[in-house]
């Protein structure tokens, strides 16, 4: 098996050290196991996407010396082939559409709340058949996540991470505008590109669970996945500009060597 590694950021900013760093991770285990390294830019969300941003990312990456394998891939070119999987899951029965309106599912939220319950959305559209959908009105497509059960990660990192299935909602795949969400289109590409092994920051292991529920609904092989600590502060906060430079573009401005970045980044938190 070749391994396909990726790293997919959306380009709403410079590119950040932290993600520089993950970058450099799945840089060297693919190329430590002679694989592949893919950049995907994902620009779905157009008025947060910038062009500015994508130069930040193509030219902090070169500086770095982490370049990709083959051309970059943005995520906004696949939105059809997204769609079209969604509508392949709506009619194996594995996904559905909900007309809940904006007002029931406050009522649901507040009634949650109230409940001291984390998940709201009551998941009253779920087992409704197609003659009683609202034609025509709004709706969004919903992913039926398992009722009962558990689901374990082997995370490469965290080790195994096991979580009650009660805690996934059946969370929304295609928004009612008709785009699909972050968590469906991650999923295709990752898919569809051949990805093996899927290493990011922690701050993205609940999606993990969501992820691996999709790919089980789309019959698909579950890749590996390795979570790593995000950069914090020495208490442990979140990074900021009070901790200095947090752009790969004003280490490269005030004169630093990328091989003394990238040495850096690798031996933080060894
Ligand atoms: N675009 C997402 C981000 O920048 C990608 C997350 C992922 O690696 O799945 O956070």
């Amino acid at each position: 098996m070749t391994v396909i590694t990726r790293f997919p950021p959306s380009p709403t900013g410079s590119l950040h050290i932290g993600s520089a760093r993950t970058a450099l991770f799945n840089w060297l285990y693919a190329h430590h196991h002679g694989g592949k390294f893919l950049l995907r830019i994902e620009d779905t969300d157009l008025k947060r996407s910038s062009q500015t941003a994508v130069d930040s990312i193509f030219n902090g990456l070169v500086w770095l010396g982490l370049t990709w394998d083959g051309e970059a891939i943005f995520q906004s070119k696949n939105l059809e082939r997204h769609t079209q999987v969604a509508k392949r899951l709506l009619e194996a029965g594995m996904a559905y559409k909900c007309y809940c309106t904006q007002d029931e599912l406050d009522m649901m939220r507040t009634a949650a709340r109230q409940q001291g319950k984390r998940i709201f959305y009551d998941r009253r559209w779920r087992d409704r058949g197609p003659d009683e959908a609202l034609i025509g009105l709004p709706h969004v497509v919903r992913i039926k996540m398992p009722l009962e059960g558990e689901t374990t990660i082997q995370d490469h990192v965290q080790g195994k991470v096991t979580i009650l299935n009660e805690q996934l909602d059946d969370f929304i795949i295609v928004r009612a505008d008709g785009t699909p969400t972050y968590m469906l289109s991650v999923v295709v590409d990752d898919h569809d590109a051949g990805v093996t092994h899927i290493i990011r920051g922690d701050d993205h292991l609940n999606n993990a669970f969501r992820q691996h529920h999709l790919y089980k609904a789309a019959n698909w092989r579950i890749p590996e996945y390795a979570h790593i600590p995000l950069i914090h502060g020495a208490k442990g906060e979140k990074l900021s500009k009070r901790h200095g430079a947090t752009s790969v573009q004003e280490y490269q401005d005030d004169g630093f060597l990328p091989d003394a970045l990238r040495n850096y980044l690798l031996r933080l938190g060894w």
